[in-house]
């Protein structure tokens, strides 16, 4: 009987690399509603939950969407290299956790990770075979302004501080695999899903695949 090919959606997991997706934009231009349509979407991505010293956002719940921390803990985190990244954005601290990835990693499971370009830059360094990178832009800049201003979450000074920042952001661009243009959402959405589902047959990342490549060859007939 020939092998069944083994597909990425059957029961059976057929062992694969994680990929560690990450996503830059500058504030406002819809990376963390896109990540979390992705992690509502798609059961095999989990995201990476930073660290940062920013004031939380009333909607913000601690633990899920950051670990929210003091100057001197975050240095702490820093100085025993509990960090895998970590970058100044916007006058606050944020870094990645270095345990949950590594776990990710050496179970070969996917990691979101929203994160500036300071940090995009680092894992790339670190983990060049492992990283897929987006960067997301906005249609316009007068929309981005009117998404960080419905958003209603930042004061008018830190709005102001984002949309400044943004020309530094959006210079890194051509540092990114793929970039979408968030306009209409489902249409970015679903960008992203491709990229994904493209990334993850690529074929450095399907070694479980060996075992039924050479199947197929055991079942070649020879010629007599
Ligand atoms: P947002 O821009 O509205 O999503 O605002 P946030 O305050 O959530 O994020 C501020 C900046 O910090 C963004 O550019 C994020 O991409 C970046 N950021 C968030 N988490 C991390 C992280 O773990 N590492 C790094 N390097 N940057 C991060
Ligand atoms: P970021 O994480 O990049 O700072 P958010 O995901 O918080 O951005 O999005 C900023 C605001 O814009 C949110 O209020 C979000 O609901 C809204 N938004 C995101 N994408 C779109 C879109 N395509 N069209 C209109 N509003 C959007
Ligand atoms: P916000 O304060 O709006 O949540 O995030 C601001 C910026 O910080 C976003 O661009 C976000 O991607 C980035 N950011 C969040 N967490 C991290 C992190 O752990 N490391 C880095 N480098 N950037 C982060």
């Amino acid at each position: 009987m020939s092998p069944a090919a083994p597909s990425t959606t059957s029961k059976v997991r057929i062992p694969r690399r994680g990929l560690m997706l990450v996503i830059s934009s500058p504030s406002g231009a819809g990376k963390s509603t896109i990540a979390r349509n992705l992690l509502e979407d798609d059961p095999e991505m989990s995201i990476s939950v930073s660290v940062t010293t920013r004031q939380r956002r009333p909607s913000e719940i601690d633990g899920r969407h950051y670990f929210f921390k003091t100057i001197r803990d975050f240095e702490g985190l820093r100085q025993t290299d509990a960090l895998l990244e970590w970058a100044e954005v916007h006058g606050n601290f944020y870094g990645t956790p270095r345990e949950p990835v590594e776990e990710a990693m050496a179970e070969g499971r996917d990691m979101l990770f929203d994160i500036d370009w300071q940090g995009a830059q680092q894992l790339q360094q670190k983990m060049p075979d492992d990283i897929v990178s987006i960067f997301i832009l906005p249609p316009t800049m007068a929309e981005l302004q009117s998404r960080l201003h419905r958003r209603a979450e930042d004061t008018a000074e830190v709005i102001a501080t984002r949309l400044a920042n943004s020309r530094a952001e959006i210079q890194h661009w051509n540092e990114y695999d793929y970039l979408v243009v968030n306009e209409d959402l489902d249409r970015a959405f679903a960008s992203v899903k491709a990229i994904v589902a493209a990334e993850r047959l690529r074929r450095i990342r399907r070694p479980g695949l060996v075992p039924f490549i050479q199947g197929l060859l055991d079942e070649v007939p020879v010629l007599t």
